[in-house]
């Protein structure tokens, strides 16, 4: 295949030509090895080119050596990092890990040391000014610099004391897993769904930069569960917009609101009570329920309500099945709206024995306990509506 390449760059064919050649005569190849050869037999062509003339100057007197230059970024095989700025004779073969190279791309070396390879070769004359500086991707930021000539290991050092070791030990594991962290990715999505980011930089990042969560994720995983430790996850990812949620709460709804951001997330993933927490601030909001109402009294109040008025049978006949969330509101009162709440005795007493039964406009039946209270509900359903405090004519305004 690399001599197939090979000879095809040294016609003076592209990468894709080349590719395109390649896979008309092995229509098995795809597309990605097929550029891959072909890559690498552009590197091999152009560097026996160059070869070509270093021993050109040579025959014509000029003393000079070769060196061995890798790219400077992430994805520089690490045989190719200590052959970087290695100098040999023109006519005397690069060494590393006990192989031997004559120049990158090399058709006649280890196949591990010539596929892929994007290095190339220059001349160590003194004079030669492409060695005063050199093009460098950093790993950390993506940027594309140009730096004073470093080798390869002097470079990573560089980059080391610039952004800390463990920051670019970890962007350029990020750069080697990159397609096997494509699959993972992939596998995670399907099996944990939004637990895990959508953007694959996030999914890497989160990967290495952050360990705690990612050991979640992973148990998450392995036990096929999206509910647990994933729970532990979705508190995390959401926690600045609930942090901000909390922090709004907190200013409208004061002491009615988790005293901590824990106690906070934990009331909305771990406790159950959530969508009763929100018809609690809903109720809260329209002022239909009194600030001076916590949340407690309210879960209390409607536990009670179930308890003690579903089920019933009111004194025309209908089963209550159920309570809207504004009946509990109105159980409870409201300092703000200046109405009082009615005891749950005396909408039972309402229910049971009314004084009188009203038949509303809207279809509802309306118990009514003289001046005690009366409370509606809708005789299709045997909803509780509402239920209102009545007073003695005496008290009215
Ligand atoms: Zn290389």
């Amino acid at each position: 295949m690399i001599p197939n390449a090979f000879s095809l760059a040294l016609q003076g064919l592209g990468v894709g030509k080349i590719a395109d050649a390649l896979q008309e005569r092995m229509e098995t190849m795809s597309r990605t090895s097929a550029l891959r050869a072909a890559r690498t037999g552009v590197t091999a062509a152009q560097n026996a080119g160059r070869m070509d003339a270093f021993h050109a100057a040579q025959e014509m007197g000029i003393q000079n050596k070769k060196q061995w230059l890798s790219t400077l970024d992430g994805r520089t095989r690490h045989e190719h990092q200590i052959l970087d700025g290695q100098v040999q004779e023109i006519d005397a073969p690069f060494e590393v890990s006990g192989l031997k190279i004559r120049y990158p791309g090399d058709p006649e070396a280890a196949p591990r040391l010539v596929y892929n390879c994007r290095c190339t070769l220059v001349t160590d004359l003194p004079q030669n000014l492409s060695l005063g500086q050199r093009r460098a991707r950093d790993p950390v930021t993506g940027e594309s610099v140009v730096i004073d000539y470093t080798t390869y290991e002097d470079w990573m050092e560089s980059l080391k004391a610039q952004h800390g070791e463990k920051t670019v030990d970890n962007a350029l594991k990020k750069v080697h897993n990159e397609s096997a962290d494509r699959e993972q990715h992939e596998k995670y999505r399907k099996r944990l769904g939004k637990i895990v980011p959508k953007n694959f930089k996030d999914f890497q990042n989160l990967k290495y930069d952050n360990p705690d969560e990612w050991e979640l994720i992973k148990k998450s995983y392995r036990n096929n569960s999206r509910d647990t430790t994933s729970k532990e996850i979705v508190k995390k990812n959401n926690e600045s917009a609930d942090r901000k949620l909390w922090e709004k709460y907190k200013s409208e709804f004061g002491d009615n609101v988790p005293e901590t951001f824990s106690k906070f997330q934990s009331l909305k993933y771990n406790s159950g009570n959530w969508d009763e927490y929100q018809d609690y601030i809903k109720a809260l909001k329209s002022g239909e329920l009194s600030a001076l109402a916590d949340f407690s009294l309210y879960q209390d109040t409607s536990r009670e309500i179930d308890e003690k008025l579903v089920g019933l049978i009111t004194a025309d006949g209908i089963q209550i099945t159920g309570k809207s969330k504004h009946f509990i509101s109105r159980i409870i009162g409201s300092v703000e709206q200046r109405r009082s709440g009615v005891s749950i005795e005396n909408a039972k007493k309402a229910i049971l024995s009314p004084t009188e039964i009203k038949k509303r406009p809207n279809g509802s039946h309306q118990y009514i306990l003289e001046y005690t209270c009366d409370v509606s509900v809708n005789p299709d359903t045997g909803n509780l509506i509402q239920t209102n405090p009545r007073h003695s004519k005496k008290v009215e305004p």
